[in-house]
């Protein structure tokens, strides 16, 4: 498959300067520019480059504005910034480093070398993002992994309790699942394991965050959901699940069970308290027979 071109973003004032880059640069990359810094941003909030090219001095925002202005982005992303200025003041170089900046190039520089870096911080990039998905995500279900769930259940926790709204937390398990693997196999297990995640994921919005705790285990949390509204949501899910799961010719029914926790407005529970109440709810739901919820 063709590797998909990086996106550059070039900023800079001088119209000459910003030809000259996209001449440069155009062979191997997609090249975006803007000739001044709110632009930029602008920009880089539509259209997510790869890496970007900055002045420092523009008129209307510097160059250190802009970084300065996008730098809570970059560390969620890597996205690298390399200054590109006609400033060799030392000061400068030292406040786009610090500021966040990968390099700091005086102009003119040889088309050769801007490449070859840029190349570099392209590939740190690639390095990063893989073990940033690996870090985040589940690998079979592309559900968030459990370590990376638990910070944003406990953000969401925060917030909700922050604003004072409700917020509902749902822990799913398929009853029996190891029979699954036990009479067909592993592949089936894997296969039932994505079209449960799958068939969770159509129930939670954007706004919502699902993970997997390992195994044929789920959670998700339900922003501004009231227990009630959980129900409801329940409801359909044990609906959703009642169509079997085709594998290799076998029509594979499940049951599975909830535990549900619904918290209050301003209420004040740890993510610790809420995983353990969880867990209870589900252990009530299984010893009773399974394929049932129970909210706490
Ligand atoms: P219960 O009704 O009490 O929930 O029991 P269960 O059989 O559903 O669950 P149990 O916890 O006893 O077994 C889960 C099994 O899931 C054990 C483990 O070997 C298997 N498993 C864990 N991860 C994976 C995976 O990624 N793929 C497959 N196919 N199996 C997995
Ligand atoms: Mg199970």
């Amino acid at each position: 498959m063709k590797e998909k071109r990086a996106k550059i973003l070039v900023c800079d004032d001088e119209i000459s300067i910003i030809e000259v880059l996209r001449t440069v640069l155009s062979e191997k990359y997609d090249v975006i520019t803007a000739e001044r810094g709110q632009q930029a941003i602008e920009l880089f909030r539509k259209e997510f480059p790869d890496l970007i090219i900055l002045d420092v001095s523009m008129p209307g925002m510097t160059g250190f504005e802009v970084l300065d202005k996008i730098k809570d982005h970059l560390e969620e992303k890597y996205i690298p910034v390399i200054f590109l200025t006609a400033s060799i003041k030392i000061d400068d170089k030292l406040k786009a480093l610090h500021g966040g900046a990968v390099d700091y190039l005086v102009k003119p520089v040889s088309p050769d070398e801007l490449i070859a870096r840029i190349q570099n911080f392209l590939e740190l990039k690639k390095k990063h993002d893989t073990l940033k998905k690996e870090a985040t995500f589940d690998w079979l279900t592309g559900a968030l992994n459990k370590g990376y769930f638990l910070r944003r259940a406990k953000e969401e926790l925060e917030k909700s309790q922050r604003n004072k709204v409700p917020l509902t937390f749902m822990l799913v398990d398929i009853d029996h699942f190891k029979e699954i693997n036990d009479t067909l196999g592993h592949l089936a297990g894997d296969r039932v394991i994505c079209e449960f995640a799958e068939r969770l994921k159509h129930f939670v919005r954007k706004i919502d965050v699902i993970g997997r705790f390992g195994g044929d285990e789920f959670m998700f949390v339900l922003s501004h959901k009231t227990g009630k509204e959980a129900r409801l949501v329940a409801e359909r899910l044990k609906k959703a699940m009642k169509k079997p799961i085709i594998f290799e010719k076998n029509r594979i029914n499940l049951t599975f069970s909830m535990g549900i926790v619904e918290i209050e407005q301003a209420q004040t529970i740890d993510i610790k308290e809420l995983l353990t109440l969880a867990d209870k709810a589900l252990y009530e739901a299984k010893m009773k027979g399974g394929d049932r919820y129970v909210i706490k």
